[in-house]
């Protein structure tokens, strides 16, 4: 402000023979700068209090389409409202005019303009017919004019659509309703007043096809309970929304191209993306869609892990009992090992539970001379089908083990005293009834037997084998092929 007094004094100062550059000059400055510094100030502060109380702000009437959604329309409280009318805001803001806003129907906000009724026309497409009455100036926003199908209409070719005589919406007096007659003259045109009539047709189903601007059809078809029942399915134009004054009116032409420059690059950009939201706003309910996917990507993540974690726990426990199973098993044989047999027996003698305990010890007669005369396999096959002979005539529930190399012990509770001297019989008749097949022919083979019956009462393990162990050797050493039973 004071540089600005300053300047404003030269032509004061070269009358008096002072010219600006001597001002500047060291020694003269010293004196007169102070001095024009104070005088300056005062005159600005005197410039600045005329400027507020005197000068009235001038106002500009500005008119455009009353329901022209969003760029300009009357919202529900009967304010001017939308993207332009934000912009025009914007503008009175930046170059200190006022702004009186007259939103009315198309031709009149026209007429208005052309009959200087009102100052500007807030923004407009440009026509040719609009050019004779019109001066415009640059443009406020970019435009993409559409072809909108109804889904039910998907598939069919919009050219065709178009110079097949489809029905198409369009808003009357609007540059779209030009354009269609111009260039698709073929199109039987359903001519709406306002885009809101058009949409509303539209959405509630008697209206399948619509040429009107993305931003507009968007922000109708978002804020509907139908946001996906009409697409976009042929661009038209692209064109350039720019305001307009009277034909001739050149001076507020510029002041408005010197005016516009002035809003803040932010603030014209912040007004762009407030309404660009309403044009890009989501379906009401995607946030419950996405949730509800969420929750079922995380319902399913969770099924499957536990799914997994229970066919996981499944395997390891099937190879659990396949690990027990096998170390309770003799792998010759298939039979109870020696091991799992000495469990079972201690855990009997534990168990004050049994009325009697059966424990028979049996050992191959000569198993040696078999060995070295055929050979340990036929040996071993010779072991196996003995083995399998035995099991068929055990009773449920008892315990079969092969204890040593050819040595055997079968293991029963609450068995009486006399089924127990019965199948010792059966086992030794059964063995030595007939010869076992073997690959080197068939081989006949007979067993010693120790039988111990023991009644109720805890006995001690080793002292139940070791007594059916002493009796088979007492067989053993009698001659073989036979059994020894004593009650204990
Ligand atoms: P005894 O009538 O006194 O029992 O005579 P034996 O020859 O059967 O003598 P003993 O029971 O003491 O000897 C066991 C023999 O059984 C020794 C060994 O050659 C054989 N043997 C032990 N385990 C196996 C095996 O798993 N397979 C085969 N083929 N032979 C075995
Ligand atoms: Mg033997
Ligand atoms: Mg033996």
């Amino acid at each position: 402000m004071k540089l600005a007094v300053i300047v404003s004094l030269t032509p004061w100062l070269q009358l008096l023979s002072v010219p600006l550059s001597r001002l500047c000059q060291s020694q003269t400055r010293l004196i007169f700068l102070p001095l024009l510094l104070v005088v300056g100030e005062s005159l600005a502060a005197e410039q600045a209090d005329n400027g507020q109380s005197e000068v009235p702000i001038r106002e500009l009437v500005v008119t455009n389409s009353g329901s022209w959604k969003p760029f300009s329309y009357r919202n529900d409280a009967g304010e001017p409202s939308g993207m332009l009318v934000d912009i025009w805001r914007e503008y009175a803001k930046a170059n200190r005019v006022k702004i009186r806003f007259i939103l009315t129907d198309w031709q009149h906000s026209l007429d208005l303009v052309r009959n200087g009724q009102a100052d500007i026309h807030a923004g407009l497409l440009w026509s040719q017919e609009r050019e004779h009455y019109l001066d415009y100036a640059q443009g406020l926003l970019g435009i993409e004019s559409q072809l909108f199908f109804n889904q039910a209409l998907l598939g069919t070719e919009p050219d065709r659509y178009l110079d097949s005589g489809g029905k198409v919406g369009v808003v009357s007096g609007g540059y779209e309703e030009a354009f269609v007659r111009r260039e698709f003259p073929n199109t039987s045109l359903i001519v709406y007043a306002s885009n809101e009539q058009m949409l509303k047709s539209a959405v509630a189903g008697s209206l399948k096809a619509f040429v009107a601007d993305l931003q507009v059809a968007n922000f109708y078809l978002y804020t509907s309970q139908e946001p996906t029942l009409f697409v976009p399915v042929r661009h038209l134009y692209s064109a350039q929304i720019r305001s307009a004054v009277k034909e001739g009116n050149v001076t507020l032409q510029e002041e408005i191209r010197q005016g516009l420059a002035r809003i803040p690059d932010a603030e014209y950009q912040r007004i762009l993306n407030r309404w660009m939201y309403v044009e890009t706003v989501y379906p009401r309910y995607l946030l419950h869609v996405v949730l509800a996917l969420l929750f079922l990507a995380v319902i399913s993540y969770v099924f499957m892990l536990r799914r997994t974690v229970a066919i996981r726990t499944a395997e390891l426990e099937a190879v659990n009992a396949e690990l027990v199973h096998l170390a309770a098993t003799d792998s010759l044989t298939g039979i109870t090992n020696r091991r799992a047999f000495m469990e079972a027996l201690e855990q009997a003698c534990d168990s004050r539970s049994y009325d009697s305990l059966t424990l028979l010890l049996f050992d191959i007669d000569d198993f040696k001379r078999i060995n070295d005369s055929y050979g340990h396999l036929v040996g071993d096959e010779l072991i196996c089908q003995l083995v399998q002979r035995v099991a068929t005539l055990l009773p449920e529930g008892a315990v079969f083990a092969r204890v040593g190399g050819e040595e055997f012990c079968i293991l029963q509770l609450g068995m009486a005293e006399s089924a127990t001297q019965k199948l010792a019989r059966s086992l030794l008749l059964s063995v030595g009834r007939a010869p076992f097949p073997t690959k080197v022919g068939e081989l006949p083979l007979s067993i010693s037997i120790g039988a111990v019956y023991a009644g109720p009462g805890q006995r001690d393990p080793l002292s139940v084998l070791a007594d059916a162990d002493r009796l088979m050797y007492q067989v053993k050493a009698s001659g073989r092929n036979d059994l020894l039973f004593r009650r204990f």
